[in-house]
C-alpha cells in the first residue's frame, strides 16, 4: 500500500479519471488509489453491466434501442459503499456477482452504445462526482463525463497481459479460462467500444498514458498517487 500523508492529500478533493480498454488494470488501480486517498471509487462499467443484466432478464435484444430505452426509464442503478466493498444495486438488489458473468460481458457493449443509456449514466456519474474526492473509471470519463477532471489517466496493456489477468480472475473464482476465447472476447469488446458513435473509448488528449503490461499493481497505484500529490502541491499541471 502507498502512503503519502493522506491528511494533506485530502485537503483538496480532486476528480480523477481513469479510462482504458477491457482488463487494462483500471479497476484494481482505481479501487486502491481511492482507498489510499480516502476517495470514493466509481466503477462506471458496473453501472452499464447492471442495466445489461436487466435487459437480458427482460428478454430485450441488446440492440433494440427503443426497448432498452423503455426499460431504462424504470431502472435504478446505484453503487453503495459498505466498508471495503462497493455493492452494485439494481433496483435495490445486490447484483455484484451476476454482472460479471460471461453473458453480461458479451452483451454489455451492445447495450452501452445507445445514446439514451449513455445520457442517463453520465448524468448519474456527474452527480456522484460533483463534490470531488472521487476516482471514476470507465471508457469516457476523461472525454465526456468529466472533461475538466483534475487528472486523467489512460491505461493500456498488451493483449496477452490483459487476457492473463482476466484468466487469473476467473481462476480465482473457480472457473477454468479458455485463453484464446478470452483474447477474442476482449478484442471484440474493445473494437465495439472504440467504434461506437456516442462517446467511444479513446484517450483524452490531456490524459497520461500508462502501459501497465509490465507494472505491478503497487507500481500503478504509486504512479497515480504521485501525480495526485503533484497536483495538490501545485508542482504539476
Ligand atoms: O469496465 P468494464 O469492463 O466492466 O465495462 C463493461 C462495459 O461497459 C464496457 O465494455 C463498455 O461497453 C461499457 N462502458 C462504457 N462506458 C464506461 C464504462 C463502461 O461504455 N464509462
Amino acid at each position: 500500500m502507498v502512503h503519502f500523508g493522506e491528511r494533506y492529500l485530502s485537503a483538496r478533493k480532486l476528480v480523477i479519471a481513469i479510462d482504458g480498454p477491457a482488463a487494462s488494470g483500471k479497476s484494481t488501480t482505481a479501487r486502491l488509489v481511492a482507498e489510499t486517498l480516502g476517495y470514493l471509487h466509481i466503477d462506471t462499467g458496473a453501472m452499464y453491466r447492471a442495466l445489461t443484466l436487466k435487459v437480458l432478464r427482460a428478454g430485450i435484444p441488446p440492440a433494440d434501442a427503443e426497448g432498452v430505452g423503455r426499460l431504462l426509464a424504470t431502472t435504478h442503478v446505484a453503487l453503495r459503499r459498505e466498508g471495503e466493498v462497493t455493492r452494485v444495486l439494481l433496483d435495490g438488489v445486490d447484483v455484484n456477482a451476476e454482472i460479471r458473468s460471461r453473458v453480461v460481458t458479451r452483451a454489455v457493449s451492445a447495450v452501452s452504445r445507445h445514446s439514451s443509456v449513455r445520457e442517463a449514466m453520465v448524468r448519474e456519474q456527474r452527480r456522484m462526482g460533483s463534490e470531488g474526492g472521487i476516482v471514476l473509471e470507465g471508457r469516457d470519463i476523461g472525454t465526456v463525463v468529466f472533461p475538466d477532471a483534475d487528472l486523467k489517466f489512460f491505461m493500456t496493456a498488451g493483449i496477452e497481459a490483459r487476457a492473463r489477468r482476466r484468466g487469473e480472475e476467473l481462476r480465482a473464482g473457480g472457473i477454468a479460462p479458455d485463453m484464446s476465447g478470452l483474447i477474442e472476447e476482449i478484442q471484440e469488446r474493445d473494437s465495439l467500444d472504440s467504434a461506437r458513435e456516442v462517446s467511444p473509448l479513446k484517450k483524452a488528449e490531456d490524459a497520461i498514458e500508462v502501459d501497465t503490461s509490465d507494472l505491478t499493481i503497487e507500481e500503478q497505484v504509486r504512479l497515480v498517487v504521485e501525480r495526485v500529490r503533484g497536483v495538490v502541491e501545485g508542482t504539476d499541471a
